[in-house]
């Protein structure tokens, strides 16, 4: 029998007020290791590093301990926990952040237990490139680090995330950051760019249409998968790497992470991304078990499966 290797992720844990079509929903549990951390436990077991304030909800942690997500290094700090706030346009693509608070993620020096630090697959989620680069510190050989990391960082830390990004094998980010981070209107050119700059992968998401990876290999595409109602994009892009990292580990032993894995893995993330946006904040991505995944994987399938 094979055994399920476990993934590291360190991001932000979140309260977020969204502004959406269908109104406003304020100090909604979010944050880019909760969505990452709910996904991939539906995979394998999840060590989480992240910082709360006082004021973050204890049954939120016990939520995801029930999901075997091991919260020993999730520190709880004197002061507030992180906020975001964000408008949503319309047609729920186009977001504007309105307000960002790093509150207790200023002053938070991840402490790294050994047995974390062994962890073979870290997800460096959306968070300061420097803290991604002090949890890479206490970590022995990883076999994959993928990382995330959005606008607020590639405008306000380009240095250290030009140093965290040398050490990640695998970065996923959407295609306007792929362009503000290149300097390149192009999505291929940019890819190219980017791989030159230390991950051997590039994933690029493109929201309801889908994602393309770029390896030495070649492109590999994902569709979007098409859904009747889109209540909340925020974590999508958390739930997919939260999927991606998941499937990855779960397949470790078996299949190694090569070019092949992380193809698979494209659908996984993309997969439960598909669920994360069907609710409001972390709903439906809290709740979410392999099997209601693997439908929706033969769903996606489903998309291009041509009769010869
Ligand atoms: P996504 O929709 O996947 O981009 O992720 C949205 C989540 O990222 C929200 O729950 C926010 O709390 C969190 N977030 C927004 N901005 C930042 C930031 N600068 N650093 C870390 N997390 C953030």
């Amino acid at each position: 029998m094979t055994t399920r290797a476990p993934v590291l992720i360190v991001g932000s844990m979140a309260f977020d007020d969204l502004e959406l079509p269908t109104g406003t929903f304020r100090n909604t549990v979010g944050g880019s290791a909760t969505y990452a951390s709910f996904a991939a436990s539906t995979f394998t077991e999840v060590r989480t590093v992240a910082v709360v304030g006082e004021d973050f909800p204890q049954d939120v942690l016990r939520s995801l301990e029930t999901r075997g997500v091991q919260t020993k290094a999730i520190e709880r700090a004197a002061g507030k926990t992180f906020r975001w706030a964000g408008r949503y346009d319309a047609d729920l693509v186009g977001r504007t952040t309105l307000d960002t608070q790093l509150n207790v993620f200023a002053d938070f020096q991840p402490k790294i237990p050994a047995d974390f630090g062994e962890s073979p697959v870290i997800l460096l989620g959306n968070i300061h490139p420097a803290l991604q680069s002090s949890v890479l510190d206490g970590c022995a050989s990883p076999r994959l680090v993928v990382a995330d990391t959005m606008n607020f960082w590639i405008q306000g830390e380009p240095a250290k995330l030009g140093e965290m990004l040398k050490r990640a094998h695998v970065l996923i980010i959407n295609d306007e950051e792929a362009r503000e981070l290149s300097g390149i209107h192009n999505i291929r050119k940019a890819a190219a760019d980017i791989r030159k700059r230390g991950p051997h992968t590039l994933i690029i998401k493109r929201g309801e249409h889908g994602a393309l990876l770029f390896d030495e290999v070649g492109i590999f595409a994902v569709p979007g998968f098409p859904l009747e109602d889109v209540v909340d994009p925020t974590g999508a892009g958390d739930s997919f790497a939260g999927g991606f990292v998941g499937y990855v580990a779960a397949h470790l032993e078996k299949n190694g992470a090569t070019e092949r894995t992380l193809r698979h893995a494209m659908l996984y993330g993309t997969a439960t991304a598909s669920f994360c946006v069907e609710g409001v904040g972390t709903a439906k991505v809290e709740p979410l078990v392999s099997s209601d995944v693997e439908a929706r994987v033969a769903q996606i399938r489903a998309l291009f499966d041509l009769p010869r």
